[in-house]
Order: structure tokens, then C-alpha cells, then sequence
């Protein structure tokens, strides 16, 4: 899955260029830089990538979600619903907005349940935002249509799904906004990035001035621009850039190893009784980062992640993890905050600590993923082919 398996000789031509000028700045400094603007080339590659007619590079995938909730207007008295399993970051962005997260269940597809959606769905309302998770896509057929229906925004999470695609659609351009991360564990890196797309000119002249204390950019001086509205600093880097614009460009190449790995763990996995996968509503798309898989129960989900881990293979048993299930989010059950939370927001919170969510623990409690590597010699992939299927076996 990560970009940082394959750093090289292409990311350090890219920092040398920025490291000859000094000016790691993404605004100004138009003589000093020669004519390098990695930022600008980094969301041309974006646009050109994921067919998105506007791309903002941020300093992160978090502030990219952020700046999109912004751009779309998404503040206090506001609520966005989202799913129980995803990144802690997805409600960290709604809450620094000022909006309330709307949990809503996943289902087999480890993503936002349509169904459980459309429930969760309230006169305060505004924003749907499915999270692509472990490198597929939520079903974007229906979460578009109740989003068509209830007039309300689809903010995809792309975030591990860089390079996905939705019936021939990149992940991120199919709702109003989407966002990506290139943070160190991500498809592609640049260390600490993230970026938000969208086809909405107006969003992304938002994104532009609100990523960067809502600098209205319209001249060559920096200190004279004006601020038509408030923003913060999200800015990204030059160097930051410079080793995003080389790892866009090997993008494919990427998923082309991933999506051969995965397969083979995939047949290897698909012969071993009681084994099910996760459903993708269009495989074709799928970003191929994870494998994800099923057991019938919790008993067997856990011994065979036990098995595995023992074998040496990375199991993700989510349902046990600090950070990307509701069940463990006690900080977020407690509104655990260092400073006071808006008007309404400490109550929804804390109404989830009491709120059962069953159908997400029947989905969590069965299910494993294991990360698919870039670097995996031949041998090396048949190995752990034949290790993950006697680890999973082992468990019945
Ligand atoms: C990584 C991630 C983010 C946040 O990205 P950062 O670049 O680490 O801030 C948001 N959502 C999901 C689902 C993620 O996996």
C-alpha cells in the first residue's frame, strides 16, 4: 500500500530543484524560484490524474477535509453524517468546523451503509460523507441519489483510496468535494499532505483562500492581497510538494503491483472454508491497498488474526482498534476536549455512549485486513500467500 516503499532517485530530483532555489514557499517569490512551483504542478497532476477540473494541495488530509467542510459551507448547527469505522481525522475535520458528526452504520462493503444513511438523515443535515476505506469505494450509486433526493452535499473521504475509481470515475470526484492524504502510510506520500478536488469553481476558490488565512491571491503581492473572508493556514510545503509531484507520477505503476498482489493473496484466501470478502460495489475500481476478508464469527475472525500475526503477517482485527472504530473512540464518546465544544455538539457526543450499533459490530467483529506491499519479490508473494491461507485455515 505505501508510497514510501518505493522513495527514490525521482522524489530526490524533485526536493533538489526546490533545495537549489531555497524558496520552499508555495506563494510568491515569482523571481527567486526560477520558475518552480512544485504546490501548482502537484494540483495540475492531481486534475489531470483524477479528470477533477480544480485540485488544493494542503498540509495534510485532515486540514484537506477540513477546508472542503469550509468551502461547502459547513459550520456551526450543522451536522454531516459519517460512518463508524473510518480514521479518527474524518470527525476531527467536522468538529473544527463546528458541525456535529452523524454516525451511521457500515456494512459488508466496510463503508457507509446507504440505508443506515438515509436514517441518519435530519432537518440539520448538509453534508453525506462516506469514507472509502482500506482502498475501495462506499456504494457512490446510492449515496448519490439520497444526496440527489434529500438536496444535501457528497464529500467523499478519499483519503485511502487514492487512485480508485467509481464506474470509471476517480474516488474523490464523484460527490461535490473530495479529499486525498499523502501522509508517510498513504498510497502515494509526500510525508504530510493531502489535497481536495472538486468541480465546483466556486468551492475551489474557497479551498484557495481558505487554505491560506483567506488570501484572495488575485495579485503578485502577497501583503497586498485582500481577505474576503476568513481561513488558516493549511498551507503545504514546496518540499512537501516536490516529492508528491514524483510519486503522482508512479501512481499507476502502484496500483498495478497492488492489484496483481492482491489478487494472488485473494485466490490463495478464497479456497480456505468460511472465508468470505468484502463487497465492492465496482471492483474494477477497487485501489487494491488492502485486502479485507471475513470470517463467520468473532471467535474465528479473532483466533485467525492471532494465527496470522503469529505467522508474521500484519492482521488488522478492527474491531479491536483505538483509531479507526467507534468502539474504541472513548474521547470522542466523553467530548473529551482540551476547550469548550459549540452549543449541541458535547450532547450529540455523548448521546453515542449509550447508542448501540449493532449492525457495524456484526460487520467489524468478523472482519480482517492485511496491507498489500509494493515490494514483495515473487517468491516472497507466494510465501505469503501460502502462510495466510494456513494461518486463516488454522482458525477453523
Ligand atoms: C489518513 C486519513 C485521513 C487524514 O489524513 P492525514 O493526512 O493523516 O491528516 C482522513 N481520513 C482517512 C480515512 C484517513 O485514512
Amino acid at each position: 500500500m505505501p508510497g514510501y516503499e518505493m522513495w527514490g532517485a525521482e522524489e530526490r530530483r524533485e526536493v533538489e530543484e526546490v533545495l537549489e532555489t531555497g524558496i520552499l514557499m508555495r506563494y510568491g517569490f515569482d523571481g527567486p524560484r526560477k520558475g518552480r512551483w512544485k504546490a501548482r504542478e502537484l494540483e495540475a497532476a492531481l486534475c489531470q490524474r483524477t479528470g477533477a477540473a480544480h485540485a488544493q494541495v494542503v498540509s495534510s488530509g485532515t486540514a484537506a477535509l477540513t477546508t472542503a467542510l469550509a468551502a461547502l459551507g459547513v459550520g456551526a448547527g450543522d451536522e454531516v453524517v459519517m460512518p463508524t469505522f473510518t480514521f479518527v481525522a474524518s470527525f476531527e475535520a467536522v468538529l473544527s468546523v463546528g458541525a456535529t458528526p452523524v454516525l451511521a452504520d457500515v456494512d459488508d462493503t466496510l463503508t457507509l451503509s446507504p440505508a443506515a444513511a438515509r436514517a441518519a438523515v435530519t432537518p440539520r443535515t448538509k453534508v453525506i460523507m462516506p469514507v472509502h476505506m482500506c482502498g475501495s469505494m462506499a456504494d457512490l450509486g446510492a449515496l448519490e441519489a439520497l444526496c440527489a433526493e434529500k438536496g444535501l452535499l457528497l464529500l467523499e473521504d478519499a483519503c485511502q483510496a487514492t487512485g480508485g475509481t467509481w464506474k470509471g470515475r476517480a474516488l474523490g470526484t464523484v460527490g461535490k468535494a473530495g479529499c486525498y492524504s499523502f501522509d508517510f502510510v498513504k498510497t502515494i506520500t509526500c510525508g504530510e499532505g493531502g489535497a481536495v478536488v472538486t468541480s465546483d469553481p466556486e468551492v475551489a476558490r474557497r479551498c484557495d483562500q481558505y487554505a491560506d488565512h483567506g488570501h484572495d491571491h488575485m495579485g503578485v503581492d502577497r501583503g497586498a492581497d485582500l481577505h474576503p473572508a476568513l481561513g488558516y493556514n493549511f498551507r503545504i510545503s514546496e518540499l512537501h510538494a516536490a516529492v508528491g509531484l514524483a510519486q503522482v507520477r508512479k501512481l499507476d505503476g502502484f496500483l498495478e503491483i497492488q492489484r496483481r498482489n492482491k489478487r494472488a493473496l485473494r485466490e490463495a484466501l478464497a479456497a480456505v472454508p468460511g472465508v468470505t470478502f468484502r463487497r465492492i460495489p465496482d471492483p474494477e475500481g477497487d485501489s487494491a491497498s488492502f485486502l479485507s476478508f471475513f470470517l463467520p464469527d468473532e471467535a474465528r475472525a479473532r483466533a485467525a488474526a492471532r494465527a496470522m500475526q503469529a505467522a508474521g503477517i500484519p492482521a488488522m482485527y478492527w474491531y479491536d482498534n483505538n483509531w479507526h472504530y467507534l468502539r474504541r473512540w472513548d474521547h470522542l464518546k466523553t467530548a473529551a476536549s482540551f476547550s469548550p465544544l459549540p452549543a449541541g455538539v458535547r450532547e450529540a457526543l455523548t448521546a453515542l455512549a449509550s447508542r448501540p450499533f449493532p449492525a457495524s459490530d456484526a460487520v467489524l467483529s468478523r472482519a480482517i485486513s492485511t496491507p498489500i506491499a509494493l515490494g514483495w519479490t515473487g517468491d516472497q508473494l507466494a510465501e505469503r500467500c501460502a502462510k495466510l491461507a494456513a494461518a486463516v485455515r488454522s482458525a477453523g
